[in-house]
């Protein structure tokens, strides 16, 4: 081959390596490109399949909140109300969502309770779940019980930008609740006429005294007007006997008044070992019939107790009576009641019943509050929930002990009253 046909040749086959290239490299990069767009499509549909999950799932999310029997609502910081399910539109009597969305949710909070709702807003927008119970008075005025569960809805960065609260209308349970309350207080005004029952013995024996000494006295006065020989003056002293008389018959049917009449403790400074003399001879009968003796241990110079005198009467004389049944029913050999009462370590009383019974058993001690919790035949059990419910009423605690060889003691704590009565008392400490 010459050189001429040689280059020829050459040529040829550089030219044509180079186009296969140019067509391998088009070819390679059409390919490219349609895998790129392969890839942007399946991108694509993959994205769209998202959008459409989403989506779904957002339609199932609405569907269940629009179904959902519970009122659903999203609120802002300031009480905005962002979004309400139908449930929520019923709930406060809305006809039209626009009714109360952007509209604030204390138009429908009743006022004694917006304070409490904007507190609890406050907790759930720094972060807590909160459960809260508040009055509502709803868009046509109906007046209903609300609960509401809230909880917080935080942002991508963490920051909570909502509240997501449920609620539902609990006006049926609490008016239930406050029926059952009303039944309670009611059982508690029974067995208290029950325990009347019991201390009418010792109020009867009460009134005797008085009356039979006004009946003597009386009878006296008219005998000696009878017999003519006696100057007005005379009878001045036995007649001022009969007054004082009529007055201790009087203090006591005061007593009993006072003890079934329904009402609010009406606390004030009292002297409580004078509460505790005073039940001591209310159960003096009592106690003697059943062969106990009530021993009185009283500290003196005892600040002045905040206190109802006829309601904490009538806890310690539940504890008595309960230390003598307790004695009579265990056929006790010693029938012994110790009344204590001493500073309770903190600026108030203490006042501590012990008896020489048999105890109680260890495995019932902290049911014995229980309300209708008893031991007895005829027991009812409410003596000690009444006692429980007086003292915790007047601030103080009771509680229960029973030592180990026997015999109950049950405690309980009173308030110190003011500054002020505690320097009445030891004026009257002074006088006594
Ligand atoms: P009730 O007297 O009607 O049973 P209470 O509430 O007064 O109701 O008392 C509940 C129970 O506590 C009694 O049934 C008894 O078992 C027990 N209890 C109370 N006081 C004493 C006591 N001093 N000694 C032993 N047990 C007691």
């Amino acid at each position: 081959m010459g050189t001429g046909s040689e280059a020829l040749w050459l040529g040829l086959v550089a030219a044509g390596g180079t186009l296969a290239a140019a067509l391998i490299f088009s070819a390679v990069s059409a390919l490219r490109l349609r895998e790129a767009e392969q890839r942007l499509r399946d991108k694509e549909i993959d994205h769209q399949a998202v959008m459409d999950r989403l989506q779904e799932n957002e339609y199932r999310l609405r569907a269940i909140i629009e179904s959902e029997p519970e009122c659903v609502k999203l609120q802002a910081a300031d009480g905005t109300v962002l979004e309400i399910n139908p449930a929520g539109l019923r709930l406060v009597d809305a006809d039209r969502p626009e009714d109360i969305v952007g509209k604030r949710i204390y138009a429908v909070v009743a006022p004694e309770h917006a304070e409490l709702y904007r507190e609890n807003m406050r907790r759930v927008f720094a972060g807590e779940a909160v459960v809260y119970e508040f009055r509502s008075i709803t868009l046509k005025g109906r007046t209903c019980w609300m609960e509401t569960h809230a909880v917080p809805l935080r942002d991508a960065r963490g920051a909570v930008y909502a509240l997501l609260g449920i609620t539902r209308d609990v006006t049926e349970h609490k008016l239930a609740e406050e029926q059952a309350r009303r039944h309670q207080t009611e059982l508690a005004r029974v067995a208290r006429l029950s325990t009347m029952g019991e201390m009418a013995t010792g109020l009867a024996h009460e009134l005797n005294q008085p009356l039979a000494a006004i009946a003597n006295f009386a009878r006296g006065c008219i005998r000696r007007l009878r017999g003519g020989d006696v100057a007005p003056s005379e009878l001045i002293g036995p007649l001022e006997e009969v007054c004082r008389q009529a007055e201790r018959a009087s203090e006591v049917m005061r007593h009993v008044r006072d003890f079934v009449r329904k009402r609010e403790p009406q606390l004030a400074g009292a002297d409580i070992n004078q509460i505790v003399r005073s039940v001591a001879k209310l159960t003096e009968l009592e106690t003697r019939q059943h062969g106990a003796a009530v021993r009185l241990e009283l500290a003196p110079q005892l600040p002045r107790v905040l206190a109802d005198p006829i309601m904490v009467e009538q806890v310690i004389g539940n504890l008595v009576r309960n230390s003598v049944e307790a004695m009579t029913e265990a056929r006790s050999p010693r029938r012994e009641i110790t009344i204590r009462t001493g500073p309770n370590g903190g600026a108030g009383v203490e006042v501590e019943i012990a008896d020489s019974g048999p105890g109680i058993d260890g495995a019932l001690i902290d049911q014995v509050f229980d309300q209708f919790f008893t031991t007895k035949r005829e027991g009812v059990g409410m003596g000690l929930s009444i006692s429980r419910s007086i003292v915790e009423s007047h601030g103080g605690t009771i509680r229960a002990e029973s030592g180990a060889a026997g015999g109950a003691t049950f405690r309980f704590s009173l308030q110190a009253a003011g500054q002020e009565a505690g320097g009445g008392e030891r004026r009257h400490g002074l006088h006594r």
